[in-house]
């Protein structure tokens, strides 16, 4: 790996969706404060963008106001079943290319932080998705603790649970799941001294949602991409995301916009379900855009330092 002029940065998003509750605000203002901070301590000391977005991620999977790891929204029948990956486009100079990885777990019961587990995946298997119980077999060999399922559930997940249920009509088995008014999901994109750069993002999925339903989080090109170009991390309305094929859309979209412009032109695939995007180009240039009531996010680069924003809505996109 050589040295670049261009700088280390990163963004890192705690969901798209409804506003937060006044009272939950200032807590998960620092929490994206806490994850952006840990990830900036590893790039500024010359660590890879792809240990920078497992460690924001993992921050994030552990603090109850985010939907994600302990405190993710459950399903209709009260369990909590969480997917996370990882993807990253690393430079090799010498060889003159870029080499692309990526893992992925959906459908996890038993581990804290899945997003360590899709690190797992990709670094310890020569698959790219694992499910469920065979997905968490890996984490014994990666040295990642196993918990009950119970212990991933928090108070507050509980007691959401009951809301929705009441508002879906106490569950029949064949309710859909409903749209994603939560805040919550979590990711991160980083570029690192290097040109490395890398895209994460880890979901307890959306309210209301029945037992074994997979959302966009953790399937390339659609919760999470990076290339050569760029990488990008979304949140929103899996079922559209993953339709649409959303990051891959965005990533590609950086050849000819910056990456604002370039989020902004990937939401229109959506035809108006909500979502919001991260971006990351090559350059280390960061942007985001989101067409919810609300986003929050967390920037680091080298000039601005580590910065809460919580931007406004942007229900027009633009052209
Ligand atoms: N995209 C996530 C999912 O569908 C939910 C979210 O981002 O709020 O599982």
């Amino acid at each position: 790996m050589e040295n670049s002029p261009i700088g280390p940065a990163m963004i890192v998003h705690g969901g798209a969706g409804g506003r937060a509750l006044p009272a939950d605000r200032p807590a998960r203002r620092r929490g994206l404060l806490a994850a952006v901070t840990r990830g900036a301590e590893i790039l500024r000391g010359g660590g890879a963008a792809l240990d920078a977005v497992i460690a924001a991620v993992g921050v994030l999977e552990d603090d109850l106001y985010f939907n994600a790891g302990y405190g993710s929204l459950l399903t209709t029948d009260g369990r909590v079943e969480m997917d996370a990956a990882v993807m990253c486009a690393e430079r090799s100079p010498a060889a003159r290319k870029t080499a692309i990885r990526a893992g992925g777990v959906v459908l996890i019961t038993r581990v804290r932080n899945p997003i360590r587990l899709a690190r797992a995946v990709m670094d310890l298997t020569p698959h790219l998705l694992m499910a469920g119980a065979g997905a968490e077999r890996i984490a014994r060999r990666a040295g990642i603790p196993l918990c009950r399922p119970s212990e991933l559930i928090s108070q507050r997940a509980r007691e959401r649970w009951i809301q929705t249920r009441e508002a879906i009509g106490n569950a029949s088995p064949e309710t859909p799941p409903g749209p994603a008014h939560e805040h919550g999901t979590v990711g991160a994109v980083a570029r690192d001294r290097y040109g490395n750069l890398a895209a994460a993002t880890s979901t307890g999925g959306v309210p209301g949602k029945l037992p074994g339903r997979i959302g966009d989080s953790a399937i390339i090109g659609a919760g999470l991409f990076a290339a050569a170009r760029g990488a990008a991390s979304a949140t929103g309305s899996g079922e559209a995301i993953m339709r649409a094929g959303l990051c891959r859309i965005a990533v590609a979209a950086m050849a000819r916009r910056d990456p604002s412009r370039a989020a902004e032109f990937a939401l229109q695939a959506l035809e108006g379900a909500e979502a919001g995007l991260i971006l990351i180009d090559a350059k280390g240039r960061i942007g985001f855009a989101h067409n919810a009531p609300a986003m929050e996010i967390a920037i680091f680069t080298p000039a601005a330092g580590a910065r809460h924003l919580a931007p406004p809505s942007m229900l027009a996109v633009a052209d």
